[in-house]
């Protein structure tokens, strides 16, 4: 079994896109910004925020973090949106989720330009993702095609089948395997018998959040298996949604969890900010 190892993919995509950050300066005399919003006080959200932070120092990046107390006025939120679409030197906006209430998601969709909008989440993203004609895409489902590239593995003509639809992960991704000319099933909660479905999988990307849950027995011999859940259990370990120990022998190639789809995630968020970055201050060269 092949291991499919994000880790180290991301690590190379990130020394790809630190060279194109410093092309990029040299270009257009500023680095390309990102603003990151916190709503709340999530400790898991406040984890991300940092790692993100971080990753984004390493590349050249700017980023800035904007902390929205959840006291405050659900108009404050609106307001900071609204600054960050006008603000030159910001190119690209994440709004971590999740959200508290009485803050809404929503707003963020309806607000946000969707020039700046990293994750491909506004209404305007989503629309140009399924009509083909796709900014950026989610930096998930973005990942997990960048491992399967990596690795040299062809999903045209494939059949793929997605666990989850959520429009962050299962969606997108069902979309992208099918711009590259998978044929796509999706499953989710009210799918009844799901293995029959996961066993006739070629390719089978889980993202139902349900740690554990699936075994070697849900997945056909030499299935490509691929594991977005990411899970702390009471012990403090982390896992995903797929008993990937069970895997070796049977599937022909498998992300781990944790070391799979994470780190890619990060570093499709410092691509998408750089292709955003790069899109806005081209458009303003004309
Ligand atoms: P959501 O909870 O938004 O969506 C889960 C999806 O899985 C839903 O569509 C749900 O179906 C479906 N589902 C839940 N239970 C089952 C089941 N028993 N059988 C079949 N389908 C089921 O989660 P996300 O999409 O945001 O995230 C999914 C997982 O991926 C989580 O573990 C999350 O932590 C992880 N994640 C990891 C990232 C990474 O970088 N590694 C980034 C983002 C997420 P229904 O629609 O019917 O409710």
């Amino acid at each position: 079994m092949i291991l499919l190892d994000g880790k180290a993919v991301a690590k190379d995509r990130r020394a790809k896109i630190k060279s194109e950050v410093d092309s990029f300066k040299s270009k257009f005399g500023k680095a390309p910004g990102l603003a990151v919003v916190l709503v709340g006080d999530d400790p898991a959200s406040q984890v991300y925020v940092g790692s993100k932070e971080k990753a984004c120092a390493k590349a050249g990046i700017l980023s800035q973090r904007f902390d929205i107390d959840k006291t405050q006025n659900v108009e404050e939120l609106d307001s900071l949106l609204n600054h960050l679409n006008a603000d030159q030197d910001v190119h690209a906006v994440l709004v971590q989720i999740p959200i508290p209430k009485p803050f809404e998601y929503r707003s963020v969709l309806e607000l946000l330009d969707p020039r700046k909008d990293v994750d491909g989440l506004t209404y305007d993203s989503m629309g140009r993702l399924w009509s083909g004609h796709k900014s950026v895409a989610p930096c998930t489902p973005r990942g997990v095609m960048e491992i399967l590239k990596y690795y040299d593995i062809n999903v045209a003509g494939k059949k793929a089948v997605v666990v989850g639809r959520s429009n962050i992960v299962g969606k997108p991704m069902a979309q992208l395997l099918m711009d590259e000319n998978a044929t796509v099933t999706v499953c989710h909660s009210k799918t009844p018998s799901l293995e029959e479905y996961t066993r006739e999988a070629d390719i089978v990307a889980v993202a139902a959040g349900k740690p554990r849950m699936f075994g070697k027995e849900d997945f056909k011999k030499d299935a490509v298996v691929i594991d977005v859940g990411i899970h702390r259990l009471d012990s403090g370990k982390l896992c995903g949604d797929v008993r990937f120990e069970e895997l070796g022998g049977h599937a022909s190639a498998a992300t781990p969890a944790p070391g799979g789809v994470g780190p890619m995630t990060i570093a499709m968020l410092l691509q998408n900010t750089l292709d955003l970055a790069t899109a806005i201050e081209t458009r303003k060269l004309k």
